[in-house]
């Protein structure tokens, strides 16, 4: 069996665990605000507010912005349900917006074509780790008077022209999901330039309490996201990593692209792209237009049943069934072309090379037997 994802924890980071259990202190604590620093300085921002999911960190974003009923957000479709479902969350409407088939990310001039007098703030996502394309969506938002909100859960190091993830946003967001490039078990980050912003997000996490307030004393209806200590000191451990994790990452995805180059069948993900260090969470490669949904679908069965971990990255938000009755669907050709042929193959730090020619192996074999007709 080879798995889709595995978490990288060394002896290290059990070691740092157990002594946060040793030390009694669970919650609200200074590894918290360890990590909050830490997270701050290496995403090149002031503040850094840790959390219990990415989730709630989008969720606090959204409401500590004021964006509710009568507003619209801008967000993709090809990308993970939080994403819309922490405008829903406020009353709010998202907006679904058509991608780049090249960088899988929001097509800039699909963004402007959105826009509405209602329209609020622009959720960006750098899908894959792979770097939007801001300077023109940062260009928009100036011009627009809309709020950037950037979410890099996906995408921790990454960098575009020489800056970080998380840097570009008046407010960012990272998760620790055990698949993401580092892990809390559970766990977000929200990080942001603007002191108050960061205040009010810290206070929103922790039943509305700010600091002027004892622990009974509620100055705005908040929320329990709070990550414990435990969680936290796992995430400062592997982000003292962070460096070598990358790299390990990207030697995975270039082994794949060596072993993979010249099928015609596929169109790989880019590794090389102009002023952008990807950040690797995924390895996702798409089946070329003279496959359908059915082959891919029949693909990833078959790759199941050799033991074989993949799965379908992304499924369109818009096509949830948590999204059928929303609003009438958005015509997003590029988002639901590219969603029914993505192939996202097994991906960790640690995926041995003979694995890795294990699975390319499988699926060139597959992919020969089908475009050949055979059973
Ligand atoms: C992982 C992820 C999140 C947050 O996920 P949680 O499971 O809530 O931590 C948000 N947006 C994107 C694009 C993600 O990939």
């Amino acid at each position: 069996m080879i798995p889709l994802s595995a978490p990288d924890i060394i002896e290290s980071d059990i070691e740092a665990v157990a002594q946060v259990l040793r030390s009694q202190r669970l919650s609200l604590g200074p590894v918290a605000e360890a990590f909050e620093h830490a997270m701050a300085q290496y995403s090149g921002v002031a503040h850094g507010v840790a959390v219990s999911s990415g989730t709630a960190g989008l969720h606090l974003c959204i409401r500590s912005l004021n964006i509710g009923k009568d507003d619209e957000v801008l967000v993709p479709s090809f990308s993970f349900i939080a994403v819309a479902n922490a405008v829903r969350y406020e009353g709010a409407t998202p907006i679904f917006v058509d991608i780049d088939p090249g960088t899988l990310n929001l097509d800039p001039e699909k963004l402007e074509a959105a826009i509405t007098p209602r329209t609020r703030a622009i959720i960006v996502v750098h899908t894959f780790g792979f770097p939007a394309d801001m300077d023109p969506i940062l260009d928009i938002a100036r011009r627009h008077h809309l709020t950037l909100i950037e979410d890099a859960c996906e995408a921790i190091g990454a960098e575009y022209k020489g800056r970080k993830a998380g840097s570009f946003g008046d407010v960012a967001v990272f998760a620790f999901y055990p698949n993401k490039q580092i892990t809390t078990g559970e766990g977000g980050m929200v990080v942001t330039r603007d002191a108050v912003l960061a205040t009010r997000i810290r206070a929103l996490r922790n039943q509305g309490r700010y600091p002027s307030d004892d622990w009974f004393q509620h100055t705005e209806l908040g929320y329990n996201y709070r990550i414990s200590e435990i969680n936290c000191v796992l995430g400062l451990e592997q982000l003292k990593r962070i460096d070598s994790i990358l790299q390990m990452r990207e030697a995975v995805a270039r082994n794949y692209s060596q072993s993979l180059a010249g099928n015609p069948h596929l169109i790989l993900p880019p590794t090389d792209p102009p002023h952008r260090r990807i950040s690797w969470f995924v390895y996702v490669l798409r089946l070329n237009g003279s496959f359908t949904r059915e082959h891919r679908d029949e693909i990833l069965q078959r790759l199941t049943r050799l033991g074989i971990g993949c799965g379908r990255y992304f499924a369109p938000i818009h096509l949830q069934p948590a999204y059928a009755s929303w609003r009438t669907p958005p015509s997003l050709p590029v988002t639901e072309h590219c969603a029914d042929r993505t192939i996202a193959l097994p991906f960790y730090n640690r995926l041995a090379e003979n694995e890795i020619q294990q699975v390319c192996d499988a699926l060139t074999n597959l992919l020969d037997r089908i475009s050949s007709g055979r059973p």
